[in-house]
């Protein structure tokens, strides 16, 4: 430990970008605050250039673009929607909601994704979606969970909200779905504290994107009205106030310019802990995160997973001492009071994710973490011994 005392690492710090104060105080000296504004349009661009997906709606949150894809669906009550277990609650929420219910399919040990071979047993006469999470913004196996939802008619969705940027066979996250969910919460890559956006992707379909529009501005026609397409806006379907103030908009137009420069950091940060760590991971029985073949991911986390729920504990314990805040997720939706009242498992039920949820530990990643920290956490982990 160094004299000047206890250097300390948090788990997260909000990324800053060069020009989002000199943004919002346009928006703010323009007087012009609520959704739709130049910044909405800016930013759906510079995403839609990230993502390949045409049609860009900003939203709220995450978790908003995944109800607004639930509404889409005409999601009815018994429907069914297949999810990982080994997820955020928004991903089998947003369809319990509409009445629907999330069937829990287990992940597989090594990505933590969706595993696509429990995915055909869980399906029944109504199922309607699949709902997949590339965890750390490692690509699930898309081809085969593609391949079924085509076989058996399903609408494919993902919930996009570690992926921006990162590719599954040379083809970006956020693509492979009729719909896409982006986050922008101050914990993701790109952040305006709370935001998200969804992508539709469906282009023979354009009316999706006309009835997503109406969705978003609580169920009225006001973007026609804007656009001088009708004489006045109505009340036209059912929908919520899923649009974002342009002062968001505003940080993410900023956030998403410097997206290039902010990976790279990221991506070294992520790279630092997976070549220092090697070793020791494995003559401590700790996994490191796997990369298939044909996966780039966005370095959007760096996870370990501890031999089992003591150590993880104890391991956590360890880095606090040494100042380094190093934190655990997710809590498995399938045994969580509301999954059990809403959802159900699906066959053989999801005792990988189980084991996962009590073994995983997440370490501090973020573009402004410097080398002095970056090897402070690395010093920290390696003088852990697992008992
Ligand atoms: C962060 C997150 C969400 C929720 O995002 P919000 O923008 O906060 O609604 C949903 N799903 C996953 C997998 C997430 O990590």
């Amino acid at each position: 430990m160094s004299t000047t005392g206890l250097r300390t690492v948090p788990f997260n710090r909000p990324h800053v970008s060069e020009n989002e104060l000199d943004y919002i105080a346009e928006v703010v000296r323009h007087g012009r605050t609520s959704g739709d504004g130049p910044f909405t349009r800016r930013a759906a661009e510079l995403l839609s250039e990230l993502t390949g997906s045409r049609q860009v709606l900003l939203t709220t949150s995450c978790t908003h673009a995944l109800e607004m894809s639930a509404i889409l669906l005409d999601l009815r009550p018994g429907d069914e929607v297949i999810t990982p277990s080994f997820t955020f609650m928004s991903t089998a929420n947003a369809y319990a909601l509409r009445g629907a219910v999330p069937v829990f399919v287990d992940c597989r040990p090594d990505t933590l994704n969706l595993d696509e071979r429990l995915i055909e047993a869980a399906i029944t006469d109504r199922t309607r979606a699949v709902v997949v999470v590339h965890y750390a913004g490692v690509g699930c196996e898309m081809e085969a969970i593609g391949e079924l939802a085509e076989r058996y008619g399903l609408a494919l969705i993902e919930d996009n909200a570690h992926g921006l940027g990162g590719a599954y066979r040379g083809r970006p996250l956020g693509s492979f779905g009729v719909m896409a969910a982006q986050s922008f919460h101050e914990t993701k890559n790109v952040q305006c504290g709370e935001g998200g956006a969804l992508l539709l992707n469906d282009l023979d379909d354009p009316g999706l994107a006309e009835r997503a529009e109406i969705i978003r501005e609580k169920g009225t026609d006001r973007g026609r009205y804007f656009r001088g397409q009708v004489d006045k806006y109505r009340w036209v379907d059912i929908g919520s106030s899923y649009l974002p103030s342009d002062l968001l908009a505003a940080q993410l137009t900023s956030q998403l310019e410097s997206f290039g420069a902010t990976q790279l950091r990221r991506r070294a940060v992520w790279q630092a802990y997976h070549e220092g760590l090697a070793d020791w991971a494995a003559g401590n029985r700790i996994s490191q995160p796997v990369i298939p073949d044909g996966c780039d991911h966005p370095a959007h986390l760096y996870h370990l997973l501890l031999p089992d729920l003591a150590n993880r504990q104890a391991f956590i314990g360890h880095l606090a001492a040494r100042g380094v805040q190093a934190v655990f997720h997710y809590q498995p939706l399938h045994s969580a009071p509301a999954g059990l009242r809403y959802g159900r498992q699906a066959p053989g039920g999801c005792p990988v994710t189980e084991q996962v949820a009590d073994r995983l530990v997440r370490l501090p990643l973020f573009a402004d973490l410097g080398e002095d920290d970056v090897a402070h956490v690395i010093d920290a982990v390696l003088s852990y011994e697992v008992s």
